[in-house]
């Protein structure tokens, strides 16, 4: 059976303290906005809903620019 040996733990630098504190802040939050338009109202849609039960369901939620979608345009902004 091999020994195993304790490993005396490395005290983190100054710089990985740093990275380790910002990693641990919570992202501001941001105001989205479209990259073609530069517009600020969005509209959520769903692709492949499923309809079980009476409801639907499911699907894969997208962002797009309500603007862009005005003039035709279909730009998924998340
Ligand atoms: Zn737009």
């Amino acid at each position: 059976m091999p020994r195993l040996k304790l490993v005396p733990a490395t005290e983190p630098s100054l710089a990985e303290k740093v990275r380790q504190r910002v990693r641990a802040m919570p992202r501001p939050a941001a105001v989205l906005q479209c990259n073609r338009c530069g517009g600020r109202e969005m509209i959520e849609t769903k692709t492949g809903m499923l309809f079980k039960d009476g409801k639907a369901s499911g699907g894969t939620k997208q962002i797009l620019c309500a603007a862009c979608l005005l003039k035709g345009e279909r730009v998924v902004v998340l």
